[in-house]
């Protein structure tokens, strides 16, 4: 289970990914906020990604895989992955490397963004390494091809004791678990049948629901202040954090953090975003954002709590210059940053 570990005073050696697409602008604009919060980072930049191959032979390299291996703490940039052929995806190959289990995507309203909702507070938590994500494709017979979606009890009760656990240490008061156990009844079976087991045996005090997931999307566009946790698997979460996302301004807003029993990778929600890489125009919030969950794991709350407030600040002043484009406003990146930077 993720443990959040003291501020020693000493710098911090942690992984840096920029990945490809926005990755690098976003990347680039993290390390430089984190300095200025007073966090001393040593940062190990390594490669993945589709640009990898040609120099390591592989989309996702061995040392990055030894690194990550060695300090079991990363920031990582979004990373493309090819639509309908190609490689697999980095992202899952690294979450499934490092057994990182559980997603956790904080999605809330953010102070001075005109959105639909102004008091949502919810966090979707998604089981990361199976489902429809294990990469079990196959052509049975020419036009005819099988996804084979993989629960196991082990992984099902996993995520379930993680989303009770988190819920305790957060003071969260309700966990609804979204499937389709009406249809899918083995897998999706299984997973609400270890929900309710873990409840009953470590959800005290914590309210547990469970809704047919199209009803649960109805629902949540509704009124998502009736949901406090999230508990999903694989797929579902993949699809619920953007739906969330939209709720509270879009991808731009909605940081993530990828758990497993001694390894984190922080990453923002949000892909590679490669209609506007390059443009100087990315919102890299989501990923500061991701930065100050991890900084906040590590223990470095009070570098975590400046960038909180600067980012509050930057937004609530609804300055059009000071805000990307994403979230209304006209700024680029780098005019995001320095607006940051100005009041940390
Ligand atoms: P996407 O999240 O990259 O982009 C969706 C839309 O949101 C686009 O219009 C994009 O411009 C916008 N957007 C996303 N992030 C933004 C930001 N920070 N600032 C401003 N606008 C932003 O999703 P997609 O287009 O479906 O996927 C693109 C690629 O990213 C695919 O190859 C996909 O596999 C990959 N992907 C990677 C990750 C990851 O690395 N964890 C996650 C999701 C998707």
């Amino acid at each position: 289970m993720q443990g959040q570990s003291r501020s020693t005073g000493k710098p911090h050696t942690i992984c840096l990914i920029p990945g490809d697409g926005i990755g690098p602008e976003i990347t680039d604009a993290a390390v430089r906020v984190i300095a200025a919060s007073g966090a001393a980072i040593d940062w190990i930049r390594l490669p993945a990604g589709a640009a990898e191959v040609e120099v390591h032979g592989d989309v996702l390299p061995e040392q990055t895989l030894d690194a990550i291996s060695r300090i079991r703490l990363a920031l990582k940039g979004p990373i493309t992955t090819p639509i309908g052929r190609g490689f697999r995806s980095v992202n899952v190959r690294l979450r499934k490397h490092f057994n990182l289990y559980a997603a956790v995507r904080p999605v809330r309203s953010m102070p001075g963004l005109r959105t639909r909702y102004s008091d949502v507070d919810l966090v979707v938590i998604r089981e990361n390494t199976e489902g429809l994500y294990s990469g079990l494709e196959h052509e049975v017979v020419p036009g005819v091809v099988e996804s084979i979606k993989v629960a196991t009890r082990d992984a099902c009760e996993r995520i379930a004791r993680f989303a009770f656990h988190y819920a305790r240490e957060r003071d969260r008061h309700k966990v609804t678990v979204f499937h389709k156990a009406n249809i899918m009844k083995l897998s999706d079976g299984l997973f609400i049948e270890c929900a309710r087991r873990i409840h009953e045996e470590r959800g005290q005090g914590i309210q547990y629901e469970e809704m047919i997931i199209d009803n649960g999307c109805m629902q949540l566009v509704r009124d998502p202040s009736r949901f406090d946790i999230l508990l999903l698997e694989n797929l579902y979460g993949d699809v619920i954090s953007d739906l969330g996302a939209g709720l509270v301004g879009g991808l731009g807003v909605v940081p993530g953090a990828n758990f497993g029993e001694d390894c984190a990778i922080f990453e923002a929600v949000h892909g590679s975003a490669p209609d506007i890489a390059g443009q100087g125009i990315a919102n890299p919030l989501a990923l500061i954002m991701s930065g100050v969950m991890m900084l906040n794991h590590i223990g470095e709350t009070a570098a975590a709590g400046r960038i909180k407030s600067a980012y509050n600040a930057v937004l609530a002043g609804c300055n059009p210059d000071e805000i990307t484009q994403d979230i209304g406003g006209r700024a680029g990146t780098e005019a995001f940053v320095k607006a940051l930077l100005r009041r940390m």
